[in-house]
């Protein structure tokens, strides 16, 4: 059956790109946590993840959360973002470990911890300069001395990130301070981390230069593990591949038309106002997908084609002098945007494409074994 649009996932090359970066990160100490909030908890990428021999797991959305625990995953299970208040009860129910900035929150979970007669591990965020999440550096010490009164709930690390709200750089100078700042407190509290979780993906270019990472044993990536990028430039990264996802869409209309729309001329359907340049007649064509499907400016066409624009649902194309018919398939590498929302759109089937018939094989057993899994616990 041919699935229409779909991304195809090469989970080879995601696992090529994890163990090459768990290498890397290795040689200076550092564990790696796969953050797989991109790719809506992807069952298959997750178990991949766990293959490659990383231990734990990372998501933004707690929904995520409890569909990796309830298939069973392998994996300590870490809430990426401070849970809100109304996501307690989930949060220790299902998350191994959340990360945390506000002793509000930490407090309501500790109480939802005895209730539920467990411990909930924390880590903590700090704020090293991007001004999103994070606890100021000086607030820390009386933050973490009320947090050890709290019987139910345990410090299992301190974090920060950068790059992803005011852009601020992952500098050796940074994460020196970071360090610095992390010893302090494990001295003042005899705090055991195993989780000093210096950053994400836009790390890569410190992680490479560094001659010590300090006291930095953790780092947390997404985009290098399923697009090969490190995200503080943009850059790839050599020796991983770029495209272990592609978007499929099919063609539903292929004219020779105008290149300059004609009429009055006001805005599109998204409240746009479009020009174009007069190229004559050309060769236009549509695909059967748009912007309920995927980020259409986070795709490039493998081939030679322009994307003039999109809609909804069509994306029209210049193909320059292919001619293309209803039922072609026309296929896109895609950006973290492309890729997280055409993972979360229920219109686009994720497809998987393997090497060999074991490695499917493989991979099927994993989902029957979670599935019978899943049914023992819930006794469904
Ligand atoms: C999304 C996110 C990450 C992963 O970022 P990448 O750039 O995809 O590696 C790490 N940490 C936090 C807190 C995040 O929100």
């Amino acid at each position: 059956m041919v699935l229409l649009p779909r991304v195809e996932i090469n989970l080879e090359k995601i696992k090529h790109n994890a163990k090459t970066l768990k290498k890397i990160y290795g040689r200076k100490g550092i564990d790696v946590t796969g953050v797989v909030k991109g790719v809506a908890a992807d069952l298959k990428i997750a178990a991949a993840l766990v293959e490659c021999g990383i231990t734990s797991l990372a998501d933004s959305k707690i929904a995520n959360i409890i569909k990796l625990k309830r298939a069973g995953i392998k994996a300590d299970l870490i809430l990426l973002r401070s849970p809100g208040i109304s996501e307690v009860e989930k949060t220790v129910q299902y998350a191994d470990t959340s990360m945390n900035t506000e002793l509000d929150v930490i407090r309501a979970l500790s109480a939802e911890a005895a209730r539920q007669k467990k411990k909930h591990k924390i880590i903590l965020m700090v704020e090293m300069g991007d001004l999103r999440e994070g606890i100021l550096l000086k607030d820390a010490p009386a933050m973490i001395h009320e947090v050890l009164k709290y019987p139910d709930i345990e410090i299992a690390g301190i974090g920060t990130n950068f790059a992803c709200f005011g852009g601020v750089l992952p500098t050796e100078q940074k994460m020196r301070e970071f360090s610095r700042f992390v010893r302090a407190m494990q001295e003042l509290f005899s705090l055991k981390l195993p989780y000093v979780s210096g950053g994400n993906s836009a790390n890569y270019n410190w992680v490479m230069k560094t001659k010590d990472a300090g006291a930095v044993n953790n780092i947390r990536l997404g985009e290098s593990i399923l697009l090969g990028r490190e995200t503080s430039g943009g850059r790839a990264i050599p020796s991983l591949y770029q495209d272990a996802f592609c978007f499929v869409a099919e063609v539903i209309e292929s004219k020779i038309k105008p290149s300059v729309p004609y009429g009055m001329i006001g805005k599109n359907a998204f409240g746009e106002r479009v020009s174009f340049q007069d190229r004559g007649n050309r060769r236009r064509t549509i695909v059967g997908a748009g912007r309920h499907d995927v980020l259409v400016p986070g795709l490039t066409p493998v081939q030679p084609f322009e994307i003039l624009g999109s809609s909804s649902d069509h994306i029209i194309l210049d193909t320059k002098d292919a001619i293309l018919k209803p039922g072609d398939e026309v296929r896109f590498y895609m950006n973290y945007g492309a890729v997280l929302t055409a993972m979360t759109s229920p219109y686009v089937h994720k497809t998987y494409v393997y090497p060999d018939a074991k490695t499917r094989e493989w991979y099927k057993q994993q989902f029957i074994l979670s599935r019978v899994a899943k049914q023992e616990k819930t006794g469904a």
